[in-house]
């Protein structure tokens, strides 16, 4: 008969360390403060080979039908077939100037706590992907999307040329991509691990971070029209300069924006935004008819993105100015999701056990990660480790190995007290945004 321990008394931290800096090994850049930069995008060459190199380390652990898929992600099955299976993932590619943990130490905790299942003889069932293109090479959050997508099929896009040419190089044409349609005995529900990507986990100094939920994000456009002229003989009275009126709006628009977050939240400001990209430059002696302005907002609950939206409709439209002003969507959006309470006991459980409960934050997620799609379909949860001075998206990423190891060994005791049913999903989390499961991301 199982138990915990005899479960974790396979658990190797010191494989994980190891598989990681082997990992790092595959487009490895030797830039930033401590010299393990990756530039690793989706599908180039260091992408694919290290996505071979990890297939073979998920046969090691045991894992049935390993693959890469038609987009590349690493998959396998491990357990019975029959029993609704944990899936377990992260991704590997990384950004073109990425850090060596940004993906690749929620894969390695995955393929260590598939080892620990596999070799302690764990009952039940158990998945687990290296998500491809979480980086947004190609799409956005593209395998993950692609596999809670219902259709299935090749995910959405912005170049399907280009993704075709990339894999056929790699050789993956004709491959099917999975999708959660693929397994008929279901699924239990999804775990991820991940670097914090910010810096409260060091600030506080707390070893790990249990994610309560991660913030959903909008892109709009708020498009000026205003009229074309001489820079230099058209009087001022007679200006309608576009660009002026978009400048003007982004200061009304992040005046309300704040107002609107500060009376939301008393001590911080949980949302965020980004003014970038202002379009309407023809020349330096000419007025600007045409002027674009993208606005990039997150925040951690659905309903605040709601009000932020129609607080930057209602700035614009009230607006006045001797140019015009429309808002659009630019991207599409991706919803704020609610992580599943019973998988967060189950992290928290494991947490207290494993380091005591002083090393534990709750907190949510202000980076958007694989959870996002994938919480749209089933139950899921994510555990985080600190980033050193809350870096990342840059060579000079890097994570204390001492938390590497104490993060791996969390994620594993959770991962088995799942298997072991002593902690188990509730299934609200796809409930809990709307009250209904919906599979479309806006
Ligand atoms: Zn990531």
């Amino acid at each position: 008969m199982q138990t915990l321990a005899t479960l974790l008394a396979f658990f190797n931290a010191t494989r994980v360390v190891e598989d990681l800096h082997t990992l790092q090994s595959f487009g490895a850049t030797g830039g930033g403060r401590f010299g393990l930069g990756v530039s690793r995008r989706a599908l180039t060459e260091a992408d694919v080979r290290a996505r071979e190199w990890l297939a073979s380390r998920f046969e090691d652990a045991g894992l049935r039908q390993v693959r890469l898929d038609g987009i590349g992600t690493v998959y396998g099955e491990g357990g019975s077939d029959q029993a609704p299976a944990l899936l377990i993932g992260s991704h590997s590619d990384t950004q073109p100037q990425g850090g060596w943990l940004d993906g690749a130490l929620g894969v390695i905790f995955g393929l260590e706590a598939a080892r620990v299942l596999h070799q302690g003889g764990a009952p039940g069932a158990w998945a687990l992907a290296a998500w491809q293109d979480e980086e947004g090479r190609f799409g956005s959050l593209t395998a993950s999307s692609a596999f809670a997508a219902e259709s299935g099929g090749l995910p959405t896009v912005h170049s399907h040329e280009e993704l075709h040419d990339a894999r056929l190089r790699a050789g993956l044409d004709g491959k099917q991509i999975v999708t959660m349609a693929d397994r008929p005995a279901g699924w239990l529900g999804y775990m991820e691990a991940h670097i914090e990507q910010g810096p409260q986990l060091e600030l506080l100094n707390k070893t790990v971070g249990i994610v309560s939920s991660i913030v959903g994000m909008r892109q709009l456009i708020i498009r000026c029209r205003g009229e074309q002229n001489h820079a230099g003989s058209t009087r001022m009275a007679d200006r309608k300069d576009a660009t002026r009126a978009a400048m003007r709006l982004s200061v009304a628009v992040d005046d309300s924006l704040r107002s609107l977050c500060e009376a939301e939240y008393e001590d911080e400001c949980l949302a965020v935004w980004t003014f970038a990209k202002l379009t309407g430059f023809v020349s330096h002696s000419t007025i600007p008819g045409d002027a674009n302005l993208t606005l990039q907002f997150r925040a951690p609950e659905e309903a605040l993105l709601e009000r932020m939206e129609r607080l930057v409709r209602k700035t614009v439209s009230t607006f006045q100015d001797a140019a015009t002003c429309d808002v659009f969507h630019d991207r599409q959006s991706v919803s704020a999701r609610q992580m599943d309470p019973g998988l967060q006991a189950c992290l928290t459980e494991a947490a207290r056990s494993t380091l005591g409960v002083e090393r534990v934050h709750h907190m949510h997620s202000a980076a958007i990660h694989d959870a996002s799609p994938i919480a749209s379909i089933m139950p899921a949860s994510m555990l985080f480790v600190p980033s050193i001075e809350g870096k990342s998206h840059t060579f000079d990423e890097h994570t204390h190995e001492a938390d590497i190891r104490d993060g791996a060994r969390v994620f594993a005791a959770a991962v088995a007290a799942l298997t072991l049913g002593h902690c188990s999903a509730e299934g609200l989390a796809c409930a809990s945004n709307g009250g209904s499961v919906d599979l479309d991301d806006d």
